[in-house]
């Protein structure tokens, strides 16, 4: 996995570059070269003669056709599935609603209904999935597959993991590697593992939706905290005794940037339309009390964004959701706010872009969560005993 991760950064190089940059000999190499290349993992370039240079090494890939990631996105409302190759191409996709319940057993069987239908559009003689990400929208446990917490589904300690592990027995995806985290977090993966090498960590992918929320890479790695809450930024308090919160608490970044935050006539709405929907529809009618809400929560996106680049440094901060898709009247205001912050401290503002995914990112985001651990070492977790050995002889007692 360390020469793939190589070919990854570094495409075309030949057995020899790759001996020389992990340390490996070349027989070494080659005899590994050739399991990968089996496996489906690599494949290599013919040469083309150049003549009087003689025979040149055989340069190596990714192989973008055979080995399939396969990323889903549970939503508030739906879920999306993509296929995605190992150099991150779209494959396929789909999307189901998962029904009005919003019940965790119609959301697992929407979802396995949408990854079955992409798997029969597979070539079974060629192309093989290797492992299944998802993303979900609240905390998540990923080593237990825990989702231990999604405010806006209401759902607390869901075991989402071994449900939809019981669901997809049945089917052809039985007993595939599957791998969970928190929307944001796979989003950011997504752009750590699937864009063009550039320095970008730390790196920050900020999700803006009905909830808000971020993923945070640092020194390639996702930062998830002790319990899985790191980078709950949307609860990152703005305005003391501001207003109130689907958390609980009041003037927290949500309650200042989401949509809600957008709509001050809520006597008017239609229960019908999320308040993202509503919104829309009054920018495009031109509405001014709408344009100025959405401007102010521009405004606070800047605050936020600038007390994230205090905490973190980023090198890059990607913004993505639903939410992004207000364009300019929300954006303007954002960039405009964390660079007068950055100008006022005479500092060069952080490099902020749109995701290159649009509606894909968290999908993409979780097949790239798939290739993030089965291509890096993952730390395995110390058991208790162990530990508490360790630290009595880290402390000189044994
Ligand atoms: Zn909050």
């Amino acid at each position: 996995m360390v020469l793939v991760r190589h070919l990854c950064a570094n495409p075309g190089l030949s057995r020899a570059d790759l001996a020389e940059a992990v340390g490996l000999t070349k027989s070494t190499v080659s005899l590994l070269v050739r399991e990968l290349l089996d496996e489906g993992w690599l494949l290599e370039r013919e040469i083309v003669a150049t003549g009087d240079l003689g025979r040149r090494p055989t340069p190596l890939f990714i192989d973008p056709s055979r080995l399939v990631l396969l990323g889903a996105e549970v939503d508030i409302d739906s879920v999306r599935v993509v296929t995605v190759s190992l150099t991150g191409e779209v494959l396929s996709r789909a999307s189901a609603n998962h029904g009005s319940t919003k019940s965790v057993k119609s959301c697992v069987a929407a979802l396995t209904a949408a990854m079955s239908k992409l798997c029969k559009q597979l070539d079974p003689a060629r192309q093989r999935i290797i492992g299944i990400g998802v993303g979900l929208p609240g905390g998540v446990d990923e080593a237990n597959g825990i989702l231990r917490f999604a405010p806006n589904l209401a759902w607390r300690d869901v075991p989402f993991g071994d449900l939809l592990r019981e669901k997809i027995a049945g089917t052809a995806l039985a007993g595939t590697p599957l791998f969970l985290q928190n929307e944001a977090d796979v989003a950011a993966l997504g752009e750590l593992e699937f864009s063009a090498p550039q320095a970008s960590d730390p790196l920050l992918y900020v999700s803006l939706n009905q909830g808000v929320g971020a993923g945070v890479i640092v020194g390639g790695r996702l930062l998830t905290g002790s319990r899985g809450f790191a980078g709950e930024v949307g609860h990152i308090v703005l305005q003391l005794n501001g207003p109130a919160c689907s958390c609980g608490r009041r003037g927290c970044a949500e309650a200042l940037i989401g949509p809600r935050a957008m709509l001050q006539r809520s006597d008017e709405q239609d229960p019908a339309l999320s308040p993202l929907a509503v919104v829309r529809e009054r920018l495009a009618a031109g509405d001014a009390p709408t344009l100025k809400a959405i401007n102010k929560a521009g405004s606070y996106l800047g605050m936020l964004l600038q007390n994230l680049a205090a905490a973190y440094d980023p090198a890059r901060i990607v913004l993505g959701g639903a939410v992004v898709e207000l364009g300019d009247a929300f954006l303007k205001p954002a960039l405009k706010t964390l660079n007068d912050y950055a100008a006022a401290a005479n500092l060069e503002p952080p490099l902020v872009q749109t995701s290159r995914f649009g509606a894909d990112a968290v999908a993409v985001g979780a097949a790239a969560l798939v290739r993030h651990r089965l291509t890096r070492n993952v730390l395995v977790p110390v058991p208790e005993g162990q530990a508490a050995a360790r630290s009595t002889r880290d402390a000189g007692i044994a």
